[in-house]
């Protein structure tokens, strides 16, 4: 079967993709491989002590210029169980599992929420400078791609990749597709993404049903219960203080769920230190706009931050995380940390906006 075929079976009916998966010993935790570092948490708090997670893309590196190695191939060979994100986050994955021989179960935790459609904004500094590539001709063979049964079109797909630019795959777009892919950063969206992995490890390992149920069940209990608290504190946030500017443009979903705006600075490349201009018309931006918050992280002269907001009243924050966790003794060491975190930084930076 062809891991499209296989990743639409895993979405759409999990039951029939699982019984391809060989029978585990009952002594053994359920190897699960996850495509990035947020997914890995999610599993490792519903699967306990009955799995053994191996994450391809770990705290603090980038999932969209992820280039997978011969390890982790082999990581897919032995896995019971793969788990991604879906929604075109993981651009490099049909040629990973096709390298490994993996042919066990796909699960895409984002299967079932309601997407947002992707824009055509830049998300990371890798991809700056690169407009060409952003555009919807630049997408659309992702989608068919995922609708075809045969293998020939991923020459297509990494072709497309390397028109890009020169470095390659190191300019792999933001945007892999129709939709935005960083659902999880709505925690309703996050409670889907647990009750998917829950399903599927429960289908990988039956034994493990009512460790899987009670682990999602208070997991499920403490993302509700920040959901509420996110929602309070943005609620509470002065009307005039919902327009941010990023450097990452993957907050589309938290912006859906909490009213904030969330907007890339104009013409800027977020991965230098920006030129006096480039500042210029960022100073211009934050004031026709009305921004209230900025959150870039690629502005590390602090005199330069203090001029913006002394010029414009707006407020300097702090680092937001986005497409990954970061390290154990980070401020986002996991998803509910992560979360927690970004809600925190955005009402202490502008509660008093
Ligand atoms: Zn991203």
């Amino acid at each position: 079967m062809s891991l499209a075929r296989r990743v639409l079976l895993a979405s759409a009916a999990l039951t029939v993709a699982m019984t391809a998966t060989a029978a585990l010993r009952a002594d053994e935790p359920v190897d699960v491989v996850a495509s990035f570092s947020i997914l890995s948490d999610m599993v490792s708090v519903v699967g306990g002590e009955r799995v053994r997670v191996e994450t391809l893309v770990g705290p603090g590196e980038d999932v969209h210029v992820f280039d997978p190695a011969p390890a982790d191939a082999r990581l897919l060979a032995d896995a019971d169980l793969v788990v991604l994100n879906g929604l075109g986050f993981e651009g490099w994955i049909d040629r990973l599992v096709e390298a490994s021989g993996y042919d066990g179960a796909i699960v895409v935790a984002s299967a079932g929420i309601d997407p947002l459609p992707g824009g055509d904004e830049k998300h990371h500094a890798e991809d700056a400078g690169h407009d060409e590539h952003a555009d919807d001709d630049a997408h659309a063979d992702h989608d068919d791609h995922d609708d075809h049964d045969d293998h020939e079109d991923h020459d297509d797909h990494e072709d497309h990749d390397e028109h890009a630019g020169e470095e390659g795959h190191e300019e792999v777009q933001h945007r892999h597709g129709a939709f935005d892919p960083h659902a999880w950063q709505d925690l309703a969206n996050g409670a889907a993404y647990v009750r998917n992995i829950a399903a599927a490890l429960t289908l990988a390992d039956p034994e493990g049903a009512a460790t899987y149920e009670a682990n999602a069940q208070a997991y499920l209990a403490q993302i509700e219960a920040l959901d509420r608290s996110v929602r309070q504190a943005m609620d509470a946030l002065p009307a005039d203080a919902r327009t941010i500017v990023t450097s990452h443009d993957a907050f589309g979903y938290f912006g859906h769920a909490y009213g904030i705006v969330f907007l890339a600075p104009e013409g800027m490349n977020t991965a230098d230190e920006p030129s006096a201009a480039e500042i210029a018309a960022l100073i211009d931006q934050i004031e026709r706009e009305h921004i209230a918050g900025l959150f870039v992280e690629n502005i590390s002269d602090n005199r330069v931050l203090e001029r913006i907001a002394e010029d414009t009243g707006v407020v300097v924050g702090g680092t937001l995380f986005s497409d990954s966790l970061s390290g154990p003794e980070g401020p986002a060491a996991t998803y509910l940390a992560m979360m927690g975190h970004n809600a925190s930084q955005l009402s202490a930076a502008l509660q008093g906006f």
